[in-house]
């Protein structure tokens, strides 16, 4: 068990990462071997992680909680996949004891309430593993996932991503994994990557520039984009954890964008590196 505090440290990027469908982990396709590079620069581009503070899509409650097993379990959270898909596991150790401490110092947006520390009932959903399998496949850096308030305003979860911030310089490598388009409904299995939707290439490219030019305070008021955005994001838990990463980066940082193309037709799986 790692011991509960978190050294000071050279600054950790933030990652936001688009996981597109759960299949990407085990199927061939374009943006795995991406992931996987991108696991291979900590240890060479930047130290490797003290803890991954993850953020997924997948993990909605009422609240805000940390995950605080000492070995979260592995949650097949689909249905309809492979058997091979099912037999997947991610055994990287949580941290409880850092998830204690992390949970004071955290604040539920607009609030003096810590956060809550969930022992028992979540673990690694497959927005968290899916990704973190790929860039860190020995599993041995310890990893606390954070869940989101689907019921709360963007701007909370773009605040709570600010109080991240200060956690770069501790060792600690955000990792927010969504989508930002996102739309079931209109996606075309067969399309081939680089085919999409005009309005999912429109609110891609919008989002894009925003990050692109430091306009990050920007991204909490997507919904004033009105049906561009209710098309990309039918519902909007894949766009919440960009809110997190953004939250997490200073304005002026240096970005830098991969995988920036579609999957599906509809699926956006563009994927953001500040720092
Ligand atoms: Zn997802």
């Amino acid at each position: 068990m790692p011991a509960p505090i978190l050294s000071p440290g050279p600054r950790q990027p933030v990652l936001f990462i688009g996981h597109g469908s759960p299949l990407n982990v085990i199927q061939p396709n374009d943006f795995r071997p991406r992931w996987e590079a991108l696991g291979r620069e900590f240890g060479a581009t930047w130290p490797r992680p003290q803890l991954i503070l993850c953020i997924s899509a997948h993990w909605l409650t009422q609240g805000w909680w940390l995950t605080g097993m000492a070995q979260p379990r592995t949650i097949h959270d689909f249905g309809g996949f492979p058997r091979e898909l099912f037999e997947q596991r991610y055994p990287a150790p949580g941290a409880p004891a850092l998830a204690h401490v992390l949970a004071t110092e955290l604040r539920q947006p607009g609030t003096d309430t810590p956060l809550g520390v969930d022992e028992q009932d979540w673990g690694y959903d497959h927005g968290c593993w899916g990704v973190l399998k790929p860039m860190f496949p020995q599993a041995d850096i310890p990893v606390i996932q954070l869940s989101m308030d689907y019921a709360r305003p963007p701007a909370d979860h773009y605040a709570l991503g600010q109080q991240l911030r200060r956690l770069r310089e501790r060792g600690v490598l955000i990792v927010a994994s969504g989508n930002i388009v996102h739309n079931l409904r209109t996606m075309r299995r067969e399309a081939a990557n680089h085919q999409a939707y005009d309005w999912a290439i429109a609110f891609d490219r919008q989002i894009g520039e925003q990050i692109a030019q430091g306009q990050l305070d920007d991204l909490q008021h997507f919904l004033q984009q009105g049906e561009l955005a209710r098309l990309a994001h039918p519902t909007h838990e894949h766009l919440l954890p960009l809110l997190y990463a953004a939250g997490a980066a200073d304005p002026g940082e240096t970005v830098r964008f991969f995988n920036d193309s579609f999957q599906g037709a509809s699926i956006s799986m563009r994927s953001v590196i500040w720092g």
